[in-house]
């Protein structure tokens, strides 16, 4: 999953709805340079029958088309592209002057387009530098830490970390005052060490905006499509194989855990709350802000809605959501169908509305349901103590952060001089910063 914030249908002045796409593009599928241990895109090469190791590209005829169709099936002032991978900057600078050129030649007077690319940074040079700050790239930059726990998981084929070449690609940013954000994957290591890590990206990396992804997968992940989990992978929440360290553990021995993520996130809420609120951005505490308000969260995984990010592979085949790249959620290819068909269809918005409807009956009673909303539907690999299935394995780590920030944010929106619309009120009142 990336935060990219995804939008719901809003209603332009002549009450025409807006028609607006953040479809996640793979123009080169799921080939990389390095191996990371935890990647959950790597092994879609052989899920979906792309040869392991061939760097399958997006051919210059489907480039067009799709950019062609992205542009025109929108009616957005604004439009972005998103571009991931596997390691989009494998497919060569030139492949990029290629995309602005045909976004500039498809862009109809009035409307903005805008690119954000995301990479492990190892392959930027002062040539990609000078193109992504002269056309305006916003770079997400996957880092999760200092050398030694970045380069625990983020190594070569060869297992080499590949933390030194990614610091060159920061100096490469910075050199070319490139914008750029961090994603970093929490793991069982990283999730261990939230200060080191929040630190390092803010001290060493100068990150301006933090994005934090925890890493959870059912060892089943490479071949089973979420909610098609078999029974005996579906256990009941706190039993002991939750764990990742367990021998018989459900999930990979590189997952965070649900407590670990709790401690993770309200540790480095608190050194932002007293050092860094309003210098750096941390999405998962600044959409809070806006969920305290009454508002919808802007992160997919936190909203009550899916379905309006899309992922889109090298060959044109659309999927239901990036986290969803399995053939069970393939909605058609562009060569046979419209992508606003694909992304507006009956299916696709049973699936976005699935996010809430098939809440158990915890979540629904959960005083924090507003602001989780149960968090991603992959990730609801577990049962409720009272037996249902489709709790989130997070659950436990969700509730202890949402409960420890809900009177700070509570502050700060009172403090904004908004008034207070969720969590419970009257705390912010008396609580006082640092
Ligand atoms: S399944 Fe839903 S919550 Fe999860 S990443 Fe996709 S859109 Fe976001
Ligand atoms: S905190 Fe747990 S019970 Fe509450 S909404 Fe989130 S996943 Fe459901």
């Amino acid at each position: 999953m990336n935060q990219s914030a995804q939008h719901n249908t809003i209603m332009l002045p002549k009450a025409a709805p807006a028609k607006r796409m953040n479809i996640m593009t793979k123009p080169i599928g799921s080939a990389c340079n390095i191996d990371c241990t935890y990647c959950y895109y790597l092994s879609k090469e052989e899920l979906l029958g792309h040869e392991r190791g061939c760097a399958t590209q997006m051919s210059e005829e489907m480039l067009d088309t799709y950019i062609k169709t992205y542009i025109e099936q929108q009616n957005f002032p604004e439009i972005v592209f998103h571009w991931q991978g596997g390691e989009p900057t494998l497919l060569g600078v030139n492949f990029f002057r290629d995309v602005v050129r045909l976004q500039k030649k498809y862009c109809p007077k009035g409307v903005k387009i805008e690119n954000n690319l995301q990479t492990n940074g190892t392959l930027l040079n002062d040539d990609w530098g000078k193109f992504l700050s002269k056309n305006n790239f916003m770079v997400g930059l996957s880092i999760d830490g200092p050398e030694m726990i970045h380069n625990a998981y983020r190594t070569n084929r060869s297992g080499r970390g590949s933390f030194k070449q990614t610091m060159k690609g920061v100096a490469v940013l910075h050199k070319h005052k490139v914008n750029f954000a961090t994603l970093t994957c929490v793991n069982n290591l990283t999730g261990s060490n939230p200060l080191e890590v929040y630190r390092f990206l803010r001290d060493e990396i100068r990150s301006p905006q933090m994005q934090f992804i925890p890493i959870v997968e059912p060892k089943s992940f490479r071949e089973t499509a979420p909610q098609k989990w078999s029974e005996e992978e579906v256990i009941f929440q706190g039993m002991p194989e939750t764990e990742p360290s367990h021998p018989n553990s459900i999930v990979e021995s590189w997952c965070v855990s649900a407590h670990q993520w709790g401690d993770f996130l309200c540790t480095i809420f608190d050194e932002w709350l007293e050092n860094d609120i309003g210098k750096v951005n941390v999405p998962y505490f600044e959409s809070c802000v806006e969920t305290w308000m009454g508002r919808v969260n802007p992160l997919c995984t936190l909203a009550p809605m899916c379905g309006k990010g899309l992922a889109i592979e090298h060959n044109g085949d659309v999927f239901a959501c990036d986290h969803y790249v399995y053939p069970e959620y393939k909605l058609g290819n562009i060569n046979d169908a419209k992508l606003e068909d694909l992304q507006f269809s009956k299916g696709q918005e049973e699936f976005g509305r699935a996010k809430e409807s098939a809440l158990p009956k915890q979540c629904r009673e959960c005083t924090y349901q507003f602001a989780c909303f149960g968090e991603c539907p992959k990730n609801r690999f577990i049962k409720t103590l009272d037996g249902e299935t489709g709790l989130n394995y997070l659950c436990a780590g969700w509730k202890q952060f949402f409960s420890h920030i809900d009177p700070y944010i509570s502050m700060v929106v009172a403090t904004m001089g908004y008034p207070v619309n969720k969590g419970i009120n009257g705390d912010a009142m008396t609580i006082k910063f640092k």
